[in-house]
């Protein structure tokens, strides 16, 4: 590794012979040689040792509305210091944000270094009570983000996940303690959808999501309706009977257009009139926070 590059000690991981490691943050569990990095591209063996690469290394920050989170019932009116950086442990095929999530860091340190206090700092001179891992998987940054979070709680900030929950228990234990509010993107209520369409399943997605509703942080989840795909009322039915039975009908479902991009362009971009009928079913079984995005 040159001396240029800023590499973390990663925080989930198990050595295994011929100095390969095995990555415990995701369920994808990586065996990750020497010299390579994972699925995700941004956690690499160096030496036999797992390190993050994004660590203290945003690539986006901006000061957004809570609302574009999406999160509806969580500060609402305020806005929230979001950072991202690269690389995300799924590879969902109609990605809505691929520069970021498939873009990995070259061998070359490119940007300037944010440290988490630096990070706070920021949140709290744009007047931000909170601050925001999103844009890209945070998942794939947990250690990044665990300590921003640590420093932020510290000053009396909020944070906020945007997460697409496929993580680890082990992991999970750690990351979602340091979390006030939450938004889970569940991509789609099959195993079938989420082998196909994101290489990953979702159990774990699942599971993550009862984790934060049980440990009673601000939860909220999109479904991002892709036409011909998770959009028939067998798959939202039964979508909507899981939260009715694991979480409660209170939880804010919002329920998003997709638009063709990256890899997937089968679908055309959702009817308005796809959402309004899905918003209208839930409202009919008793969901009291319904919204629409990217209308
Ligand atoms: S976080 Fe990245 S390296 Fe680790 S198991 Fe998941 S995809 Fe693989």
């Amino acid at each position: 590794m040159t001396a240029n590059i800023t590499a973390h000690p990663a925080r989930w991981w198990k050595a295994l012979d011929d100095r390969k490691v095995r990555c415990l943050l995701c369920p994808r569990a990586c065996v990750i040689p020497q010299d390579e990095s994972g699925f995700c591209s941004v956690r690499k063996n160096v030496g036999g040792k797992l390190y993050s690469l994004s660590y203290g290394r945003p690539v986006a920050l901006n000061v957004d509305p809570i609302e574009k989170k999406p999160l509806a019932e969580f500060l609402p009116g305020s806005r929230t210091f979001s950072l991202g950086t690269f690389g995300c442990n799924l590879n969902c095929s109609f990605c809505q944000n691929d520069s970021l999530s498939r873009g990995a860091y070259s061998g070359v340190f490119f940007g300037r270094c944010f440290p988490p206090e630096k990070i706070v700092e920021l949140t709290l001179a744009n007047n931000c009570p909170s601050v925001a891992f999103t844009y890209n998987e945070p998942t794939v940054f947990a250690e990044y983000a665990i300590d921003i979070a640590l420093l932020a709680h510290e000053q009396g900030l909020k944070t906020v996940l945007v997460s697409n929950g496929y993580i680890t228990p082990l992991a999970a234990q750690d990351l979602y303690p340091q979390i006030d509010a939450a938004n889970i993107d569940m991509k789609g209520f099959s195993e079938e959808f989420y082998l196909s369409m994101t290489e990953s399943s979702l159990k774990p997605v699942l599971t993550a999501i009862k984790r934060l509703y049980d440990a009673g942080t601000h939860l909220e989840i999109t479904n991002l309706v892709i036409p011909g795909k998770n959009d028939s009322r067998e798959l939202i039915s039964a979508w909507l009977d899981w939260v009715e039975a694991n979480l409660n009908k209170q939880v804010p479902l919002h329920f998003s257009a997709f638009f063709p991009a990256y890899k997937y362009h089968s679908s055309p971009r959702t009817p308005k009139s796809t959402l309004l009928q899905i918003k209208e079913y839930a409202i009919s079984r008793g969901f009291t926070a319904v919204c629409l995005g990217n209308i």
